[in-house]
């Protein structure tokens, strides 16, 4: 595989990850942060997936944000083969859930947002977006679930998701997808990328004010605060040293 673009962490968690040390954040701030981290790293381990196991010569593009006719929509993962285009759509989702179709339920009962809707929201728009650069190539639109310990009871036979226990799989058939990328498919790839947008309207910063966030240096393993000892600063919870200038030059960016 090639990959054309990398993926980024998600601004609105940068937000929370500088600022949780530094102040009081509120219970659904403090929830979105561990909902944002848990998407990320989701999204980091089927990148590692795809590196250890796709050999395939396809084109990667990770975490895009398009827009077309005033849509935005977000694709975690694209791949672009010779005749086909896999839309990715990472959820780390954890423990058992249960569905019938247009609800999706933990086994508690509380209701979550269903997943299909988001991965068919983002396949309508993205073909349309093909459909007016007149490219004609069949979409595959898949939920990935990353981690292996989700497990969805009542699960249609249609529904179009990759199950952990199905990973290795579906790599083996990405790999026996043909691949002979030429210049169409690497053109249409520079495009998408050049479309993506840096700023996500989506994005909710948190409400803080500057003056009054706690000051230091703080640990980036752990997040405790650093103190300083001999022109070295010295995380007390997990042991971790950095040296002066690059603490504070981590610190200001
Ligand atoms: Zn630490």
């Amino acid at each position: 595989m090639r990959q054309i673009k990398e993926r980024e962490e998600p601004s609105e968690l940068t937000y929370l990850r500088l600022l949780k040390p530094r102040m009081h954040l509120t219970a659904e701030d403090k929830r979105r942060y561990w909902n944002l981290l848990k998407g990320f790293e989701g999204e980091k381990q089927y990148d590692r997936l795809l590196r250890d196991k796709l050999s395939s010569d396809c084109l990667v593009i990770n975490d895009l944000l398009l827009e077309h006719n005033q849509t935005v929509f977000q694709i975690d993962s694209l791949l672009i083969f010779q005749k086909i285009i896999y839309l990715v759509d990472v959820k780390n989702f954890e423990g058992d859930f249960y569905t019938n179709e247009q609800r999706w339920n933990t086994v508690n009962g509380k209701e979550i947002k269903n997943p299909l809707l988001q991965l068919q929201r983002s396949e309508s728009s993205f073909r349309q977006l093909l459909q007016s650069l007149k490219l004609d190539y069949p979409v595959n639109a898949q939920l990935v679930f990353i981690n292996p310990e989700f497990y969805l009871y009542n699960a249609s036979f249609h529904l179009p998701a990759v199950f952990p226990n199905q990973l290795y799989r579906f790599m083996k058939s990405l790999n026996d997808t043909p691949a002979n990328i030429s210049e169409k498919q690497e053109h249409l790839a520079r495009h998408l990328v050049s479309r993506h947008l840096t700023k996500s309207p989506f994005t909710r910063v948190p409400d803080y004010d500057y003056h009054q966030l706690k000051r230091g240096i703080v640990c980036p393993v752990c997040f405790a605060f650093l103190s300083n000892r001999q022109n070295k600063w010295i995380c007390h919870e997990c042991g971790m040293k950095e040296k002066s200038e690059v603490a504070v030059l981590r610190t200001v960016n």
